[in-house]
């Protein structure tokens, strides 16, 4: 797991609107930090910059000890989760929790025995064979999960995973979310906008607003006041 340091980053899509003034902020290595707030305050542009899918406007973003913020999102050693699930949906479950560990030119053998502990660890073996459209939500929601942590990344990004999920599913994979994380230990930054799923998940709840950090502490002190 790999620490992450934002310092002074800024992001303004045009000209006149700031959407994240200056923002300093350190999340230690291994943690589950959990960014809470409303529509439109700069969630996902803070993941998406973390993730290098949007380019920051000014400041460093630093990542297990190097400057990432000119790096290819390839090179940051982050895997992200998109609420869309966002799998190819011609290819395999295997195929798509297998692509990015055959890109990198893992030798089949060692592609097999990962994409089988990844797929016994989320409950997927017996699913191995289909593709995404013969799959519920939860299941696909597992393959994108699945494909994430297949390259064992330092840095996990979720952006609102389980919005699109049943009640009772969202309860299952907030469980299901926590222990994985118990046992993998990626750095992890998770976006929502749900209380509930801060509240269970995070180690750290940043609380964004209009994208200025309003608290970054843990649930117990943020929602316990004595
Ligand atoms: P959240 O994830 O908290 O809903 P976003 O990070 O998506 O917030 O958006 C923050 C602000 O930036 C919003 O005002 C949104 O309209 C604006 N924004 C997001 N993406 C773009 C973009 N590609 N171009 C211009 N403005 C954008
Ligand atoms: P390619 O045929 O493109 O070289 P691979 O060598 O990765 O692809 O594997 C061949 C096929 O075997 C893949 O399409 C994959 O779906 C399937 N496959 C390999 N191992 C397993 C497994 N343990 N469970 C299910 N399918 C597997």
């Amino acid at each position: 797991a790999a620490n992450i340091t934002l310092s002074g980053v800024t992001k303004a899509y045009d000209a006149e609107t700031v959407v994240i003034p200056p923002m300093d902020v350190e999340l230690r290595a291994g943690e589950f930090t959990v960014v809470l707030g409303p529509s439109g305050c700069g969630k996902s542009t803070l993941l998406q910059m973390i993730a290098g899918l949007e380019r920051v406007s000014g400041g460093t973003i630093v990542i297990g000890g190097r400057q990432v913020q000119d790096l290819e999102p390839k090179h940051r050693g982050c895997a992200m989760v998109f609420q869309n699930y966002a799998l190819y949906p011609h290819m395999s479950v295997f195929d798509n929790i297998a692509y990015s560990l055959k890109v990198s030119g893992m030798a089949k053998a060692e592609r097999i025995e990962r994409v089988g502990a990844v797929a016994k660890m989320l409950g997927l073996l017996d699913f191995l064979g289909r593709k995404p459209g013969q799959l519920s939500g939860g299941q696909r929601q597992r393959v994108a999960i699945g494909r994430a942590i297949v390259r064992e990344p330092g840095v996990l990004l979720f952006d609102e995973p389980l919005s699109n999920l049943d009640a009772q599913l969202r309860h299952d994979m907030r469980v299901e979310l926590a222990d994985l994380h118990r046992r993998i230990g990626a750095t992890t930054v998770f976006v929502t906008h749900d209380q509930v799923e801060a509240m269970t998940l995070a180690d750290r709840i940043l609380i964004l607003n209009k994208g200025r950090i309003e608290q970054f502490d843990t649930p117990k002190a943020i929602y316990h006041h004595p």
